[in-house]
């Protein structure tokens, strides 16, 4: 009933020669399959030449960021419907890094994510506790007013438009992979939180993905458990064998 969804974040890596090539370099090793949705998610100025290496397979685009504003006096910004007309379906809000170094906060988020799911994009909204708040207990704490704060104001019709990716910043880019317990842990937490805020029926609809240091040894693992419906993949997304294994995690 839920889609497996697997989302390669290239971060700020590639060149348009790099990114249309990666892409080239997919296509035959994806093969046929269809039964998982693949996102991509190149830096703004490859996302048009992505779109179109990609047109024609099952690959979709999508961005790593947007601003609320559909257009306007603000410099240095893209608004979701520049992405859609750009070629995206889907766009990354709240990654931790922008949490991080953007002074990203659950309330931009929400306005953001609000302004992409009007446009049309799906959103994949991130969310994840540090070292520090998993250390002190505060793991649960963190993830409800994170999920609370960026779902403000989404109504169930808008809520079919939003995935939820559970990201441990202290597992992003080092290596360190939640154990399949913890993750399941987590995202079965967040499939309550959702039953509570909307209703068991949306909380069962809606997909919830994992993310931090997926590799093709530990995705079948983590996609083995009941909550997990996907992966968002950085470092392992960057080559095309890894990530194509990836996507075939269950072939
Ligand atoms: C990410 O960028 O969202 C991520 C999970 O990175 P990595 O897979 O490299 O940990």
């Amino acid at each position: 009933m839920r889609i497996p969804l697997i989302v390669g974040n290239w971060k700020l890596f590639k060149t348009l020669s790099e990114a249309t090539g990666l892409i080239n370099e997919l296509k035959p090793l994806i093969g046929e399959i269809r039964d998982v949705e693949i996102v991509v998610a190149p830096v703004f100025t490859a996302i048009s030449s992505v779109s179109a290496a990609a047109a024609g397979s099952p690959i979709r685009v999508a961005a790593q960021d947007c601003y609320w504003e559909p257009e306007g006096a603000f410099t240095g910004e893209v608004s979701p419907q520049l992405l859609k007309d750009a070629g995206c379906s889907h766009v990354i809000i709240g990654h931790s890094e922008r949490r991080q170094y953007f002074a990203e906060t659950d309330a931009t988020v929400n306005r953001k994510t609000q302004a992409a799911v009007a446009a049309g994009l799906t959103v994949l909204m991130c969310v994840g506790e540090t070292l520090v708040q998993r250390e002190a207990d505060a793991t649960f704490t963190v993830l409800e007013a994170q999920v609370r704060g960026g779902l403000e104001g989404i109504s169930d019709d808008l809520l079919r438009h939003i995935v939820i990716a559970y990201e441990p910043v202290w597992a992003i880019g080092t290596g360190k992979t939640a154990t399949v317990e913890q993750a399941q842990e987590v995202h079965a937490f967040i499939r309550n939180l959702l039953a509570r805020l909307y209703s068991q029926s949306e909380a069962d609809t809606t997909r919830i993905v994992y993310g931090g240091s997926v590799k093709p040894e530990n995705v079948a693992g983590l996609m083995s458990q009941p909550d997990i419906d996907g992966a968002l993949v950085g470092g392992a997304s960057l080559k095309a064998d890894s990530f194509a294994k990836i996507v075939g995690f269950h072939v």
